[in-house]
């Protein structure tokens, strides 16, 4: 049988909210189990968050932009290092991508990179209007870095949490720190809808005016009337009842993800070409979504496709680390501003199977495949 990277793992109870949903016919983008589910998020995120649940975490990227008024013509910067998801809906908005590099500790955000393109965008003649940060893998980004440089020049942070629900940076959640943020309930993320996204305000206008765009811009009137384009991106009543009750695990799920990275570290811990990926400091705890190597190739003799190959001859999915949205075809024409720090970890990285469902003999298999190139020191 086959090992995935990450598959979703169910608590047990997400079947009795959906049979709530069909025994009461609220069968619909609406319901009772959307506003619980909000509730649900509102109360783990704390901090007086308001919660829209939606269709996709891009859909909340999309609103995102939308909410701080991108429009067409309008730079944004963002993280390069990431999943194309986190830079589409700018291209949605007919607005611009502006890539930045990563910074070695966290793969996130390099804050240097960011205030030097910001200079050099005012000086070119636009300043940018908005910034989008990634908690890589569940890592997060060094927020007070990063804010320092959105407040020194006014420039509003979406935080792509979709990756770190569960994580904190000094004890505070990760999904907290942007101006908005937004959170992906996708199959293969930490906790699942089957499909579904969030985006995190911290006011109920906001909010508000999230769940009003979502739903079609209908004006406030009994015939269908609309003075703005709207979308369809809520939640869906069925979806949100699987949410309700993943929020009942998702603190144990946390947990379990970060026993694979011990797990990994316990494994390569007497190898010094092989890295695991781990927190810089006590400030930054990951969810450890998933776990990632790399791998020093002019030292170890192999390289991380040795081992995804290897992996895979045992039915082990293991896949490369996200390739940079500034490497990406589709984005070749837009700014860049770095060196070949995201490059390099890209070229030199691989993500481990790292579900919270991963069996001991699942795990009895990874091992007995990895402990061989841990042993080539
Ligand atoms: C998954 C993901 C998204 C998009 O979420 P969907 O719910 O799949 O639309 C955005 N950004 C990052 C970093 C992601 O990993």
């Amino acid at each position: 049988t086959k090992i995935y990277l990450s598959s979703p793992h169910m608590g047990g109870s997400e079947i009795n909210y959906i049979q709530e949903a069909f025994d009461s016919n609220w069968i619909a983008p609406l319901g009772p189990n959307v506003t619980g589910f909000e509730e649900s998020l509102e109360n783990y995120l704390g901090n007086d968050t308001f919660i829209a649940a939606l269709s996709s975490g891009t859909a909340a990227l999309h609103l995102a932009l939308i909410l701080l008024g991108v429009e067409r013509g309008d730079e944004v910067l963002c993280q390069s290092m990431t999943f194309s998801a986190s830079a589409n809906p700018i291209v949605y908005q007919g607005a611009t991508p502006i890539f930045i590099d990563s910074e070695k500790d966290t793969w996130n955000l390099c804050p240097v990179h960011l205030e030097e393109a910001i200079k050099d965008r005012i000086l070119k003649g636009k300043k940018p209007k908005v910034i989008i940060a990634v908690h890589l893998y569940g890592m997060p980004y060094k927020v007070d870095e990063i804010n320092e440089v959105s407040k020194k020049y006014n420039i509003p942070i979406i935080e792509d949490s979709a990756e770190s629900l569960g994580s904190t940076y000094k004890n505070k959640k990760c999904g907290t720190f942007g101006d908005l943020a937004i959170l992906s309930f996708n199959g293969n993320k930490i906790i699942t809808t089957s499909g579904g996204g969030a985006l995190v305000s911290k006011n109920k206008d906001l909010k508000e005016k999230a769940i009003f765009l979502a739903t079609q811009a209908r004006d406030n009137a009994p015939h269908y009337q609309h003075s703005e384009i709207g979308y369809n991106y809520r939640l869906s009543n069925i979806c949100a009842g699987i949410g309700k009750g993943q929020m009942e695990v998702l603190d144990s799920h946390v947990g379990l993800r970060r026993e694979m990275n011990q797990f990994y570290k316990d494994i390569f811990f007497n190898t010094d070409t092989i890295s695991v990926f781990t927190e810089p400091t006590n400030d930054f705890k990951s969810n450890h979504w998933l776990s990632c190597v790399t791998i020093d190739h002019s030292k170890s003799g192999f390289t991380s496709e040795d081992i995804r190959k290897a992996l895979l001859k045992d039915n082990i999915e293991s896949r490369p680390l996200w390739k940079p949205m500034h490497l990406q075809p589709v984005f070749k024409d837009a700014p860049y501003y770095g060196s070949t720090i995201s490059e390099h970890i890209f070229n030199n990285g691989l993500c481990l199977p790292s579900g919270s469902n991963l069996s001991s003999s699942e795990k009895e298999r990874i091992h007995k495949v990895l402990v061989k190139f841990a042993n080539t020191k």
